[in-house]
């Protein structure tokens, strides 16, 4: 790395933030996109919205003092040539618009000084602008030739690197062309087997990769942006293959540890169903199976159990860790709030307690004296199961002996806090079995490429006898409408959430438009207890709001997403969730899930601010039209992809940096092939592949 130029101390610092420490990782990281600076627009021809590259002569350049002091320059060609005898109309103009520049700056800026500059072209109040546009000053003006026919422009599509504070462009294309030079030298491996690749039609690695990172010039742009280029997909394909590999070794590596048999079962579970108020479904009994057969084998279970919102997966659970109760070992529940924690603590010390089974409950909130209690009682054994949430696996929680580690919502946790949970049980040289919970439901083909170290259980019908949440879409303009039916709820004794929601913007500033509304609504509904949580509150203020209103002390609760985890209050029957265009499906069908959970019929009103886009009113249309998670979830990850709709901590974990499992999933059959085939009949190249791609991750699995 060192011996590239222009790589000093502080520029390999920078590059290491990015994870790149070889010419290799430099060769493997690629454009996010690319521009067009093969030809120079002319200023007739600009198009609102386009990037481009333009050239011209500035006409005047002025600092004006408004709102906000900012440089304009007026830039002007000659792109439309006046007609003879017709309009002699000005020449066309765009403005420049600066608002940080330096004296140096505004002296060089000066009229009749030919520049070049690349920028984005927007709508300005009195014609197009060009905001900080890249520039630079043409040195030989040469009058008289036209705009586009200049020398000097890119032979090819100029890319676009990731980067990072202190890396500029131009840093990033010096050091790829210097990269560049070593690949002709000293190409990177071809680990794929000639046996996997051929058939797929796709270019070897290193013209892919020459490819990508100077791309000629009569390539269509849209494909390389949307990265379906056969270029991109020959990457991707390596990469889904070096996923696959990796999950598959994680998992073989996990089949040589032994777990607990947890082989007495039926006794506990014929007396829980006995006493539960319903029957379970055909596809809770088929999942509840399926984990007991795995809980038996002295093999650890690792199983992810997928269900809906409110599809059921607690009293699977609550199977679970009975069988493990009566195999005489312990079994612990993590869920990722301390409220959430509580509801399952409760739940399960009913369904429980006829049983002789009380559940111990641990937070962080329980301390001094309880706390200690709490925890001897659970390195002796006397507490058979353990409900709570981070608190499980900080260092002085000793198991007496854990044989079966529960995790709930799982994408709220992190890797490093999955497996700290299982180590809690490593005593006696084995491991606990793991059953993780998520209710992002997603579909199987592409459940068993993210989660290919997993076995897989599916609750996909929800328990009957549910009345639908009714979902209407209103325009803000009829809000007080809306208030109006909130307060109908209230005065009915029932209650209602309404979220505020304003995503890529600050927390502070989510937290504050929820204060707003608070106020708001509080004015606008005299009698109505209103709380407020967001993610500005310490947990223990949240949670003693959300304990309110599971309690029934507060009627109407105002939120931002932060309520999306699994809050279970069955009076709460009418939820409004503002600007729901701003949110993505999954999201969306997660924050309308906290209702419908009791005997009246439910709403959901998504009061959007008018005039939606054409994607916005499909979107809204498609929630409205349906409760089915994993629909929804397939529409999801076709719009927004994978990284998009699992959350950032899942991706932080699997982070796939060309490949996307969703756009490239017809190249996951064949990705699987070649996993098995390198595992099994290449296994030198094992190392070296998961190196190139994961790097430091692989150990750490995908969930
Ligand atoms: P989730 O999958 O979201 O965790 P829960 O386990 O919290 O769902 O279940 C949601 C609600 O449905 C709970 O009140 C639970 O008691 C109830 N429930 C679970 N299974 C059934 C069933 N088979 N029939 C009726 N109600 C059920
Ligand atoms: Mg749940």
């Amino acid at each position: 790395m060192a011996d590239l130029q222009r790589v000093g101390p502080r520029v390999q610092e920078r590059l290491a933030r990015l994870g790149i420490h070889s010419v290799q990782d430099l060769l493997f990281h690629l454009p996010v996109r690319y521009q067009d600076r093969t030809r120079v627009v002319p200023l007739a021809e600009l198009q609102v919205g386009t990037e481009v590259q333009v050239e011209g002569e500035v006409r005047e350049a002025q600092v004006s003092q408004g709102r906000r002091r900012s440089l304009k320059v007026w830039l002007r060609d000659r792109s439309r040539q006046p007609l003879i005898g017709g309009d002699q109309g000005a020449a066309p103009e765009v403005l420049l618009r600066f608002f940080h520049f330096s004296s140096q700056q505004l002296a060089t800026l000066r009229p009749g000084v030919r520049l070049r500059c690349y920028g984005e072209v927007r709508q300005g109040p009195n014609g197009l602008e060009l905001v900080h546009p890249e520039y630079r000053q043409e040195v030989e003006a040469s009058a008289g030739c036209a705009a586009g026919e200049r020398s000097g422009v890119s032979p090819r599509l100029t890319p676009v690197y990731p980067s990072t504070a202190g890396l500029q462009q131009s840093t990033w294309r010096g050091l790829t062309d210097q990269a560049l030079d070593y690949l002709e030298r000293l190409a990177p491996a071809e680990y794929l087997p000639a046996a996997v690749i051929d058939g797929l039609h796709l270019p070897d690695l290193c013209s892919a990769l020459v490819y990508l990172h100077r791309p000629p010039l009569e390539v269509s742009l849209a494909d390389l942006t949307e990265r379906r280029h056969p270029a991109f997909r020959r990457l991707a394909f390596e990469e889904l293959v070096a996923h696959q590999v990796s999950l598959r070794r994680l998992r073989l590596t996990h089949a040589r540890l032994r777990a607990p048999a947890l082989d007495q079962h039926g006794v506990f579970a014929q007396r829980l169903r006995e006493t539960l108020p319903f029957v379970l479904t055909p596809d809770q009994e088929q999942a509840a199976a399926e984990i007991a057969a795995d809980l038996a084998r002295p093999l650890p279970m690792q199983r992810l159990l997928q269900g809906d919102v409110g599809s059921g997966k607690t009293v699977v659970a609550a199977l679970a860790a009975l069988q493990a109760i009566e195999s005489g070992r312990q079994a612990a529940l993590m869920a990722p709030t301390e409220l959430l924690s509580e509801q399952h603590w409760r739940g399960l010390t009913n369904w429980l307690k006829p049983l002789g089974v009380a559940p111990a409950w641990l937070t962080g909130r329980h301390k001094g004296r309880e706390r200690s209690g709490i925890l001897a009682a659970i390195a002796a054994g006397r507490a058979p199961l353990v409900v709570g949430t981070h608190a499980l696996i900080q260092e002085e929680v000793r198991f007496a002996d854990l044989g079966l580690a529960i995790i709930d919502e799982q994408h709220r946790f992190g890797v490093h806090q999955r497996l700290r949970l299982r180590e809690k049980g490593a005593t006696g040289g084995g491991v606990p079995h793991q059953l993780i919970m998520t209710a992002t439901p997603i579909p199987r083909s592409l459940a068993m490429t993210l989660y290919a170290d997993l076995d897989l259980s599916v609750i996909a019908k929800p328990p009957p006898g549910r009345t639908p949440i009714v979902t209407v879409a209103v325009p803000d303009e009829r809000r007080a409408v809306v208030i109006d039916r909130v307060h109908d709820a209230c005065a009915a004794g029932r209650q209602a959430y309404w979220v505020c929601t304003l995503i890529e913007e600050s927390e502070d500033l989510q937290a504050q438009a929820a204060e707003a509304t608070a106020r708001q609504l509080g004015e606008a509904l005299p009698g109505v207890r209103v709380g407020l949580v967001h993610g500005r509150l310490r947990a223990p203020e949240r949670e003693s709001v959300m304990t309110a209103f599971a309690a029934g002390t507060l009627d109407l609760l105002v939120a931002t997403t932060v309520i999306e985890v699994g809050v279970d209050v069955p009076n709460a029957s009418l939820m409004i969730i503002e600007n729901p265009e701003r949110l993505g499906l999954s999201q969306l069908h997660q924050l309308r899930g906290r209702v419908g959970r009791g005997a009246v019929e439910s709403h959901c009103v998504l009061l959007y601010r008018a005039p939606l886009s054409a994607q916005a009113r499909d979107r809204l249309a498609l929630i409205r039209s349906t409760l089915d998670g994993f629909r929804i979830a397939e529409e999801d990850l076709r719009m927004r992809g994978a990284g998009e709709v699992l959350g950032t901590r899942q991706t932080g974990a699997l982070a796939f940096r060309v490949a996307d499992p969703v756009r490239d999933q017809s190249l996951i059959p064949a990705a699987q092939r070649a996993a098995d085939l390198i595992l099994t009949s290449h296994p030198e190249l094992v190392d070296p592949l998961i190196q190139r791609w994961l790097g430091q991750r692989d150990a750490l699995g995908v969930v």
